[in-house]
């Protein structure tokens, strides 16, 4: 399909700047889109690929005030730590900027007006949740309570992270304020909503009806649910002092949603990329506007932006929102809280130079239509049996052959047989389907194509075997060699926007220049004469201690949560590290009142426990069987380790864990407050 469309805006979610880059951060969004843009720019098309730090919001607030630093201080280490993984990862963003830039205060700042003077918004005044020891309005993630839904006690005012519910502060039972503990109080603020309720019949039209064929099936069932649902007006501000201030007077204390200025900042980016000509990126009918993310942000880019950029007039809108599921690791739900990740910034320290191997990894296992599964023996295997083994196999026997009988200089070539020819159509095919899919955000496929022409040489090579008949079939010999050539050139082109790193080695042992896909892939690459470079490897094999040592740091990383089940030599922990007092202070130790306990079935070691926590009631699972009854605990005063995340064990949601002092012989005595103090007293 020779397409209409001029040039693309391809963007990739906004990072949000409060940690690092991790691998389910690059399945979702950043991989897809990087070879997506890496496709249309060997097409030859015109196209940005623009991302930038998201610096604004809560949790950076709440980040900042953890650490003990200013909010710019905050956003300027992560900012700067993901824009360093990138680009050493190779992630060939036109831009990544950041939107505590002037550039974008200023853009978002027009936006809101141009909006605001248009009559867009509505105003509200209302009754928000405020803090009268700390003198602030809550934002929602100030807000803790418990979910209506799931009774989650830790929900956050707008979303629970245990079932995934969008929430408002006021939907919480048993609110309290994050900053201060207390429970907050009712107060009179305004704001400015966007009334995406009267732009239903739009976005009905323009999702449910134009796009029911070419989305896919997950962001347009999630689309529909949301209209389904019914629209709610939105608050496009909040009362805060980080972020984008409301360009309204007597708004001083007021700054943007930060989901109305963050996707602006892709409007930003291109501003700063391009000062005298961004506006064609974004206002051109031409322009094909495709937003690569993560499920978790639908709703924000196929109906909010929409609608903000609609509502403005001026602006094209999405014409795709190829959204991916989620990335698991070693089955389980990545989480950064409990540090179940893989980072970007370790992968690059512990396998440097093998960016390519991660690529194809994350692509072959995209989670494009479900959710998929890393681990790190799938890793291994993927690398060793597929990329070394046929990918490398084929381009390392094809170029050392070359140099062994030709000295590196392609060889004259004989007649073609059958197969010859059947074999030369098979790379026309494996070519066609790798842009086919591509044009519809299938990587995987796209990758199992190239990979399919890969095997497809490596079978021709063993199935003629130019070894053998190297002196006595010279003609035959040299046009197996040929081809084998020609397909390596094939490959190292059309591997380009999977596996970069190894297409430029390919390109450069071949001595061939890229090629432009729409005007010069086709034909023969590789002509008789050509004279090859040096043959080097392509990929090293990754050996199984590489493997185990990742795994133990994968589980050594969130060492906290199982110490519980798995009590370590005391000493070896004392020798451990020093730690700061952040770090200390980032734990809530709080003294609990044990209310009932019981033998968990089917575990010798473990007695679950209910306990009084004040003005909350949790149950943890503890492995102090073996030497407390659950009678001997009744009525003990133990100390929890309040915010832990929780965990299932033996099918029991743990919340938090009881601290304990290990005797030399082994016996664990729980540790308590010298004399009875209240439920949820703070330890500090
Ligand atoms: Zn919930």
């Amino acid at each position: 399909m020779e397409n209409k469309w001029k040039r693309y805006t391809v963007t990739a979610a906004l990072p949000y700047a409060n940690g690092g880059i991790h691998l389910g951060h690059l399945a979702g969004a950043y991989l897809p889109a990087d070879t997506y843009a890496r496709y249309r720019r060997l097409k030859g098309d015109d196209v940005l690929y623009i991302c930038g730090s998201d610096e604004h919001g809560v949790p950076i607030t709440l980040g900042a005030r953890k650490e003990g630093i200013t909010p710019q201080q905050f956003v300027d280490k992560y900012h700067s730590l993901m824009k360093n993984s990138f680009a050493e990862f190779g992630i060939s963003f036109d831009i990544y900027s950041r939107t505590s830039n002037k550039i974008h205060h200023e853009t978002a700042q027009q936006f809101f007006l141009d909006l605001y003077n248009k009559g867009v918004f509505t105003e509200e005044t209302s009754q928000q949740l405020y803090d009268e020891q700390e003198k602030m309005f809550l934002a929602d993630r100030y807000i803790m309570g418990t979910c209506p839904v799931c009774g989650n006690e830790k929900a956050y005012g707008d979303q629970c992270e245990k079932c995934g519910s969008s929430l408002s502060p006021k939907d919480l039972k048993n609110p309290v304020s994050v900053l201060s503990g207390n429970v907050p109080v009712m107060k009179e603020t305004k704001h400015w909503y966007l009334p995406l309720q009267n732009y239903e019949p739009w976005l009905r039209e323009w999702i449910l009806d134009n796009h029911k064929d070419d989305w896919k099936t997950n962001v347009y069932g999630q689309c529909k649910s949301w209209l389904d649902g019914g629209l709610q007006p939105r608050a496009m501000t909040r009362d805060l002092d980080w972020g984008v201030k409301v360009p309204l007077p007597g708004s001083e204390h007021k700054v943007l949603y930060v989901w109305f200025d963050a996707p602006i900042g892709y409007i930003s980016a291109t501003k700063e990329l391009k000062p005298n000509d961004w506006e064609k990126y974004w206002k051109d009918k031409d322009t094909r506007l495709l937003h690569f993310i993560g499920k978790d942000n639908i709703v924000f880019h196929c109906i909010i932006f929409p609608t903000i950029l609609h509502s403005h007039g001026e602006y094209i809108v999405p014409d795709n929102v190829p959204a991916n599921e989620f990335l698991n690791l070693e089955g389980e739900k990545l989480s950064t809280s409990r540090n179940w990740a893989v980072w970007l910034h370790d992968y690059l320290k512990d396998f440097p130079g093998m960016q390519d191997t991660l690529r194809y990894v994350l692509t072959s296992i995209a989670p494009e239509t479900k959710d998929s599964d890393f681990t790190w023996k799938d890793f291994q295997d993927r690398h060793n049996n597929e990329l070394v083994a046929i990918l490398g196999n084929f381009v390392n026997r094809t170029m050392v052959l070359t140099h062994k009988f030709y000295n590196g200089k392609i060889p004259v070539y004989g007649n073609l047989t059958e197969s010859d020819r059947e074999l030369i159509a098979s790379i026309k095919v494996a070519q066609q389907n790798i842009c086919d899919s591509l044009e519809k955000f299938r990587f995987r496929e796209a990758l199992q194509e190239l990979m399919n022409l890969a095997r497809a040489g490596n079978k021709y090579l063993t199935d003629n075997e130019p070894w053998k008949i190297v002196k006595s079939n010279e003609e035959r010999c040299a046009t197996v060699m040929y081809l084998s050539i020609e397909i390596t050139a094939y490959l190292a082109q059309l591997m380009q926007p999977f596996l970069p790193v190894a297409a430029e080695k390919t390109l450069s042992m071949l001595n061939l220049p890229k090629k432009n896909w729409s005007a010069e892939l086709k034909g023969q690459l590789i002509h008789p004469g050509h004279q090859l470079n040096e043959a080097g490897l392509m990929f090293r094999k990754i050996e199984d201690e590489e493997i185990t040592a990742q795994v133990e740091k994968l589980k050594a990383n969130q060492k906290q949560v199982v110490l519980q089940t798995e009590p370590k030599n005391p000493e070896s922990e004392i020798a451990n590290s020093v730690i700061n007092y952040d770090d200390f202070a980032k734990l809530e130790l709080r003294v609990g009142t044990v209310t009932a306990a019981e033998k968990v079935k089917k575990a010798d070691k473990l007695l679950q426990l209910t306990i009084d926590m004040g003005n909350e009631v949790r149950t943890i699972v503890s492995g102090i069987a073996e030497h407390y009854t659950p009678e001997q605990m009744i009525g003990k005063q133990v100390s929890v380790v309040a915010n832990l995340a929780p965990r299932k064990i033996k099918g029991i949601e743990s919340k938090g864990m009881i601290l304990m002092a290990e005797d030399a012989d082994g016996k664990l005595k729980i540790v308590s407050p010298a004399e009875t103090v209240n439920s949820g007293s703070k330890i500090s």
